[in-house]
């Protein structure tokens, strides 16, 4: 997926159009304006020129009657002084811009002045080389042609042109004699009022120029020199005058459209409006993508919990499923928390094993764990220490069941931290079959197997056993050896099979003619066999031997080569006092030596020891 711009780039573009748009139509604004700058100059130009145009024909038109009366004075000769001042009073009242019409003489003295009103300084002027117009009149004396001149001081006072018509008369030879010119002479100010007069031209400031230099002006209010125009003014052959216009800001106004202006604010607005339609695109744009991401993130997020939520799910069942398999475990299994003495866990068996409900066990492993595990307190310093040693952490211990009775448990132990907690995982066993099997165990390694008595092993401790026992509390030990009679016979003539069953008849009788505690009978070897009475005298052993035999003969146990044909018993007794003597080993010997005696004097009899005996 390609990545937006940044915002900030965006802005700046959005900036950046608006400024171009902007100044385009500025541009377009200013083009415009220049445009309609130019089509109101033309306009300007078109009035100047126009209106220089009329001034110049109206000039022409106005001096016509001048050029009149030269024409009847060249072809008529000098006109008469009363027609002259006729014709002139009909100049003058035809144009108003006239300051007089004079006829200087071919003298160059002024003779005529009409009106004389007025001009009363004109009379008795002479143009002389030293006028400014000299030159001018020579000139057009020169050529025959009227000439306007410059504006000059007039004697009349003011300033003025003068228009210099020169006059002829034919003399005899038909030649053309000067006769001086017919002026008219106009005042700049007069002259111009009424040549303006009449021309529409209320829209202009007015002003003519001589060589550039201001000689007359009309203003009008509010007039834009900015726009002004000039043009140049040929007053009939005068080529020195200019004419400048100035347009009124009404006219300028009135020229002027609003075109530019509303172009130039529609074309502001529309880049406004497309730039703002752009901003909000663009910002919708932004806000639909950041939507768009934060669906997907929103998306993800929810797969995301599904999936841990799946992971817990079936974490927890897993949980429970060890927790359920724990509780069909035979072996108690628990946690437990050691600063408070909470049971974090713990299955079935730890408590049902010895009768409690799981809250009750609880309850009283955190109030009275001495009671629940006798020796809790020192169990778990032992604990502690076999966790520091490394050593095995199986313990051997007794919980109390319910009923108060205590039950031998085996407990294995492990301390573990996490967390800055500390917790003992205990596994407990109700062990009481180990043990018995122990026992069990223990037993059989003394028992003989064939007759079930004890077998010489456990004869040699136990003889040892009571012999430092009567030692201490000064008692006689009595030893019975006993020997089946010609039992090797009996083996040859009845078989194996027949001879074992003899022999654990023999000592299911011996086993029952014990009658105090502490009294054994073990099976020494082959057909021997031995009684340990403890705390018996020589009299009492007799007893007893002389009750085994007779039970023995009384079996009656079939032996074709017996005493009486019957399976009997040889016994020899021998008592001794251990306090009196080191070692056991003389009472055996003693007594085998009896044995050996009653089996020498026929068999099937008991022998005592006797000190005469070796
Ligand atoms: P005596 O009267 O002198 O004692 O004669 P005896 O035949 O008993 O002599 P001895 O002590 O020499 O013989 C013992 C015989 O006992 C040998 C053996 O065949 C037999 N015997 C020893 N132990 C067993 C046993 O466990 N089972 C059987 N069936 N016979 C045994
Ligand atoms: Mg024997
Ligand atoms: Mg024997």
């Amino acid at each position: 997926m390609l990545h937006s711009p940044p915002v900030w780039l965006l802005r700046l573009a959005l900036a950046l159009l608006l400024l171009v748009l902007s100044a385009t139509s500025l541009l377009l604004f200013q083009q415009m304006e220049r445009a309609q700058q130019d089509a109101i100059r033309e306009r300007v130009g078109f009035q100047a020129r126009t209106l220089a145009i009329r001034l110049e024909n109206s000039l022409t038109d106005e001096v016509e009657a001048l050029r009149r009366m030269a024409l009847l004075w060249n072809h008529r000769g000098r006109i008469p002084h009363d027609e002259w001042m006729l014709e002139a009073q009909f100049a003058l009242d035809h144009f108003q811009g006239y300051q007089s019409i004079q006829w200087l003489d071919s003298t160059l003295k002024m003779r005529w002045v009409q009106p004389l009103k007025g001009n009363e300084a004109a009379r008795g002027f002479r143009l002389t080389p030293n006028h400014p117009n000299f030159n001018l009149a020579m000139q057009a004396k020169a050529s025959g042609q009227p000439q306007l001149s410059n504006s000059v001081e007039l004697v009349q006072g003011g300033r003025g042109f003068v228009l210099y018509t020169p006059l002829y008369i034919a003399n005899d030879q038909s030649a053309q004699t000067f006769d001086g010119f017919l002026q008219g002479v106009f005042r700049v100010e007069r002259l111009m009022d009424k040549l303006l007069e009449g021309l529409d031209n209320e829209d202009f400031s007015v002003r003519l120029l001589e060589s550039g230099k201001p000689l007359y002006h009309r203003e009008r209010p509010q007039s834009l020199n900015e726009l002004e125009q000039q043009v140049p003014l040929h007053l009939l052959n005068n080529r020195h005058f200019a004419l400048q216009l100035s347009p009124t800001s009404a006219l300028v106004k009135q020229l002027s459209s609003p075109l530019p202006r509303f172009v130039f604010g529609a074309g502001l607005l529309t880049s406004l409006l497309l730039v703002a339609a752009l901003a909000l695109a663009l910002e919708n744009a932004r806000r639909a993508d950041a939507l768009q991401t934060g669906y997907r993130r929103l998306n993800q997020e929810v797969r995301q919990r599904e999936e841990a939520e799946q992971e817990l799910r079936e974490s927890r069942e897993r949980l429970q499923l060890v927790l359920d398999l724990t509780d069909s475990s035979r072996d108690g299994l628990f946690i437990l928390d050691l600063a408070s003495r909470e049971v974090l866990h713990m299955n079935q068996a730890t408590y049902s094993s010895l009768g409690y409900s799981a809250e009750d066990f609880r309850q009283r492993l955190k109030d009275d764990p001495e009671h629940l595990l006798p020796g809790f307190h020192a169990w778990l310093e032992s604990v502690h220490q076999a966790h520091l040693d490394k050593q095995s952490t199986i313990f051997q211990r007794e919980m109390r069941r319910s009923d108060g009775s205590l039950q031998a448990a085996e407990i294995s132990a492990q301390l573990v931290k996490r967390n800055g907690r500390e917790y003992l995982i205990g596994v407990s066993r109700d062990n009481r079959e180990r043990l018995e099997l122990e026992a069990r165990l223990q037993r059989l390694s003394h028992q003989d197997g064939l007759t079930g008595l004890y077998n010489r092993r456990h004869f040699d401790r136990q003889l040892s056993g009571e012999w430092r026992r009567l030692r201490r509390v000064g008692a006689p030990l009595a030893l019975l050896m006993l020997d089946v009679d010609h039992f090797k016979a009996f083996n040859d003539r009845l078989g194996h099979q027949a001879g074992d069953d003899a022999l654990r008849r023999v000592a299911a009788v011996l086993q029952e003619s014990l009658q105090r505690e502490g009294d054994v009978a073990c099976r020494y070897g082959g057909e021997e066999f031995a009684i340990i009475l403890a705390n018996t005298s020589e009299q009492g052993a007799l007893n007893v031997a002389e009750r085994v035999r007779q039970q023995v003969e009384t079996l009656g146990i079939p032996h074709p080569d017996g005493i009486g044909g019957r399976l009997t018993l040889s016994i020899g007794i021998a008592v001794s006092d251990p306090a009196r003597e080191e070692q056991p080993d003389s009472l055996v010997a003693r007594s085998d030596a009896a044995l050996y005696r009653a089996k020498h004097e026929g068999r099937n009899r008991t022998c005592l020891w006797g000190p005469n005996q070796g």
